[in-house]
């Protein structure tokens, strides 16, 4: 069909293109090779959750959930933050069941940016984030982290802080270097923003997946922080179901009231089934809290394999993604790498400079190690011939 000429599409998003996942993973498919790159478990989620859904959906709980979510699993999760993080919530009024966190994301941020706001981003940073700002009408103001070792100097980042400033955006454990956040991160976040009119948008989906006896700071521990976030967690990451696309926001009372006035035109509510199983999983903490040492084994099985390559692996403190420097193998530009990876030896993985605004290429690529140990040994196979 021929496009009709009277029609003008001005797009809103000029700059952007099919997000790298999709391209890598269908690029992975193309050539058989092995997905290093799009972060998802090559494993299923645990049985027991899948017999749980089924049991609600036969049971008829087939229709809308509330908006904001089955009561249930706001209180499983009011209870978990309590344990965890020490946090007192009215599960009610403070939890936000949304698809995924990438949807608790666009709400929170749509609720919030006006038009000329300026929203503060670390890159690199998850690719929906500036996205979302943009299409708010907000300004993304890029605050950038590199090697060695993607540290915060938080005196520099003061400098980014201006009247306009709405929102700023972080992620611990991050995606895609895999650091973590310590208490002293935090503390100087919540010393920087005092007394101001700026929220934080706190991405803590890798929530539980901290290594090395490292511990998950959480806004949610830190009462005069939290006042002003809203925390965005993900079920796909802890329950190894990225396909169900189940996740939550949590915020204080007010802040809550303005995400859902988004969020019930949005989406209204997500599936009502899952939500229940989500609910009766939870009642088990080992269900979550096995997962930091399940995924750290891999974290070091993953780095062994890497030792016997040219590849040189950057810290990995949490997260399921090892990052690593490849700059003694080629000075090819990092996408053309990742592609080369795929095309020629079979193992796809992710070019990091498309993380940055700026395309600021380091020569490092993202690998995913949510896999089983034959796939990973099979990566090693691969990267010793690179
Ligand atoms: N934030 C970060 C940092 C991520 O890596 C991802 C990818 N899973 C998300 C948000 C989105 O999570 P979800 O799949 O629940 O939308
Ligand atoms: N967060 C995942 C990653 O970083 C992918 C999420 C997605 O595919 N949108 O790989």
């Amino acid at each position: 069909m021929h496009p009709d000429s009277s029609l003008q599409i001005e797009s809103k998003l000029p700059w952007v293109g099919t997000t790298i996942f999709s391209v890598m993973s269908a690029l992975a498919r193309e050539h058989n090779a092995l997905n290093l790159s799009q972060g998802f478990p090559n494993f299923d989620c645990p049985d027991e959750l899948k017999d749980l859904v089924t049991h609600y959906m036969a049971q008829g709980y087939n229709q809308y959930a509330p908006m904001a979510g089955a009561p249930p699993l706001l209180e499983q999760l009011a209870r978990k933050a309590h344990s965890l993080y020490g946090a007192q919530l009215d599960a009610q009024q403070e939890i936000t069941i949304t698809a995924g966190a990438t949807q608790a994301l666009f709400t929170a941020i749509t609720a919030f940016v006006k038009t000329g706001d300026e929203v503060i981003l670390i890159e690199p940073a998850y690719d929906s984030y500036r996205p979302a700002v943009e299409l708010a009408g907000g300004r993304p103001v890029i605050y950038e982290l590199g090697l060695p070792d993607y540290q915060i100097d938080w005196d520099q980042f003061a400098d980014l802080i201006s009247p306009r400033t709405r929102m700023i955006i972080v992620n611990s454990p991050h995606n895609p270097s895999g650091r973590v956040f310590s208490p002293a991160d935090l503390k100087a976040l919540q010393q920087l923003i005092r007394n101001t009119n700026i929220l934080l948008l706190s991405d803590e989906v890798y929530e539980h997946l901290t290594y090395d006896g490292q511990f998950h700071q959480s806004v949610l521990r830190y009462p005069d922080l939290y006042q002003r976030s809203l925390a965005v967690f993900s079920f796909g990451k802890t329950f190894h179901n990225t396909g169900w696309k189940l996740g939550c926001c949590i915020a204080p009372p007010a802040l809550t009231a303005e995400f859902r006035k988004v969020h019930q035109f949005n989406v209204f509510s997500v599936s009502t089934p899952m939500q229940y199983a989500l609910a009766d999983y939870l009642k088990q903490p080992d269900n979550y809290l096995q997962l930091a040492g399940f995924y750290q084994q891999k974290r070091d099985a993953f780095l062994e394999v890497l030792q016997n390559s040219r590849f040189r692996p950057l810290p990995c403190q949490g997260t399921y993604f090892q990052s690593a420097d490849y700059s003694a193998i080629s000075d090819e530009p990092d996408t053309e790498f990742a592609k080369r990876m795929t095309v020629e030896h079979g193992l796809a993985v992710i070019p990091v400079s498309v993380f940055y605004s700026s395309l600021r290429d380091e020569k490092v690529v993202r690998f995913c190690f949510a896999k089983t140990e034959d796939v990973l040994k099979k990566a090693g196979e691969i990267l010793v011939t690179i």
